[in-house]
């Protein structure tokens, strides 16, 4: 920690004390980000900050805040930070071997639900990361047996403890995209994989550049996982399956052309909160597997 509490202390009655609202206002560390890093260090809610933010805090306790916003300040995201974060309603632990979940990644989920229905579905995600889609969707479609791959070790570690935490069972697998999964097919194939293009200036700023470039970055125009991933997908779809990709702002009309060139017929586009083209999904009929 590089500044003293000290430092952000306002004066009230001729005291000098740091309270919650002084010590963000002093960081520099916007106001919704800094609840929730006092609520982590002072261990308590966001609506008991709300009512007690100008309440004098004790020399330890405003360090530990000071400490928290300083590393924000530094430019870590939050979510490292605190080492957690809520993915449709469920917490996710985060180290830096994966992508901090993104609320628009709660869309591809909504659609695998609505796909997969209520039955014993058998679902594959691909690039799992965090865990974050693979565990919510065991959790949620209780029927459903899930498989879930990364070609990172550290990863895969990673999301084995965020699925025990949750308490589901999801089946991991380390391989590089369907590498590792021989001749087995899925009702249905869901991947956030990496889509940026290598040299989007958007990898030089904020959150992005913590993040892991394997998560993030696919080759020159950032298509080369969903090329794999859609490519290889009828390969591993059962007749009358489905494969759901989440993609760039900008990516809609590629990857429709993409499902188009494997084999599927009406790929359907579908935007996020935003109003951004973000996920693509068509049935697979079967056919010549190329
Ligand atoms: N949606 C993320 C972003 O643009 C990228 C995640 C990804 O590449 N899958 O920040």
């Amino acid at each position: 920690m590089s500044v003293a509490p000290g430092a952000f202390a306002v004066a009230t009655g001729g005291q000098v004390v740091s309270t919650v609202a002084s010590l963000i206002a002093a960081s520099g560390v916007g106001a919704s980000e800094g609840a929730i890093l006092a609520a982590a260090a002072l261990g308590r809610t966001r609506e008991w900050l709300l009512a007690h933010d100008l309440d004098p805090l004790e020399d330890g306790a405003a360090s530990g805040l000071v400490a928290l916003l300083e590393l924000r300040r530094s430019g870590l995201p939050v979510a490292y930070i605190l080492g957690e974060r809520e993915f449709h309603g469920l917490p996710f632990q985060v180290s830096r071997d994966v992508l901090i979940p993104r609320p628009e990644t709660e869309l591809l989920v909504d659609l695998a639900i609505a796909a997969a229905g209520h039955c014993g579905v058998r679902i594959l995600d691909l690039g799992t990361g965090s865990g974050a889609i693979a565990i919510t969707l065991a959790h949620r479609l209780t029927l459903a047996e899930v498989t879930a791959v990364d070609a990172s070790a550290h990863a895969l570690r990673q999301a084995a403890r965020n699925a025990q935490r949750i308490g589901v069972q999801v089946q991991f697998v380390l391989s590089d995209w369907y590498e590792a999964l021989s001749a087995q097919r899925f009702d249905l194939i869901v991947s956030n994989p990496p889509y940026i293009a290598r040299a989007d200036l958007h990898l030089k700023a904020g959150d992005l550049r913590y993040e892991p470039q394997l998560a993030l970055v696919s080759g020159e125009d950032g298509l080369d996982a969903l090329r794999k991933v859609i490519g290889g997908a009828p390969a591993h779809l059962q007749p009358g399956g489905r494969l759901l990709v989440e993609h760039g702002y900008d990516q809609g009309a590629a990857v429709r052309a993409l499902f188009a060139q494997a084999g599927f017929t009406e790929a359907l586009t579908t935007r996020d909160l935003a109003g951004v083209e973000r996920a693509c999904s068509a049935v697979w009929f079967g056919g010549s597997v190329r």
